[in-house]
């Protein structure tokens, strides 16, 4: 199937899921995850109408920056990323899914020119060896990021453990909405966690059920 096609596909399906859970299509960003794919391949996703990128290594995204300058993509960075691989990646980030330490948040208030729109990342799947902070140390974290000018912190990201029990991934997605609760109570200037970052090709559908805002789809849209 092309990515076109797999594309219609997709968005029948989170237009569906969107009817039954009450929630509008407009609402969810869909983040086109091409960490696995080359060049060629990440333009059809381009032709295909997808704008928003992901990218999880510095080097293959800067090949990607580079070749495909001109076009109008926003870049989302989801990997974890090292304090030392900052400098070389930070100005072409639009949205930084997995903040999750002091020392990244410092090294970005050192190099980036603007702003970063940044996702706090958390762990809500304690079995997993997943990145991120625990619920419980979210809110001091987000508190601790207020003097730093260049970190916006849009909101939260989490990644459910990869099983088909819904329950256990239902469960995630509802700890992040209700930790993004808690922090919008507290009107933070520089963490209005408007953003929910949550869903991948296999629970995208329980992500939107829960709030999700950005879903982030890699095998389902550009895999074989
Ligand atoms: C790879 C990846 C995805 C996409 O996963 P698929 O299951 O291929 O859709 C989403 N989020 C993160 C953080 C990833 O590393």
């Amino acid at each position: 199937m092309s990515i076109v096609n797999k594309a219609a596909r997709l968005k029948d399906q989170m237009e569906t899921v969107c009817k039954q859970s009450q929630r509008e299509m407009q609402d969810i960003t869909l983040v086109a995850v091409t960490k696995t794919v080359d060049i060629p391949r990440t333009k059809e996703v381009i032709q295909a109408g997808i704008i928003h990128l992901g990218e999880n290594r510095p080097e293959p995204f800067l090949e990607k920056v580079k070749a495909l300058e001109g076009e109008k993509i926003y870049w989302h960075y989801i990997g974890s990323l090292q304090t030392r691989k900052v400098k070389a990646v930070i100005s072409h980030i639009d949205y930084l899914h997995s903040l999750d330490r002091i020392s990244l948040a410092k090294e970005i208030e050192k190099r980036a020119e603007k702003p970063v729109k940044c996702f706090v990342q958390v762990k809500t799947s304690p079995e997993e060896s997943k990145h991120g902070l625990m619920p419980e140390e979210t809110l001091a974290f987000i508190k601790a990021l207020e003097e730093y000018k260049k970190i916006n912190v849009i909101g939260l990201m989490t990644m459910a453990p990869y099983t088909a029990d819904k329950k256990s991934v239902r469960s995630c997605f509802q700890k992040l909405k209700k930790l993004q609760e808690e922090i919008q109570s507290h009107c933070f200037q520089h963490a209005t966690c408007t953003e929910l970052s949550m869903g991948m090709s296999n629970d995208f559908d329980v992500a939107i059920e829960e709030g999700a805002t950005f879903i982030r789809i890699g095998s389902s849209l550009v895999g074989e």
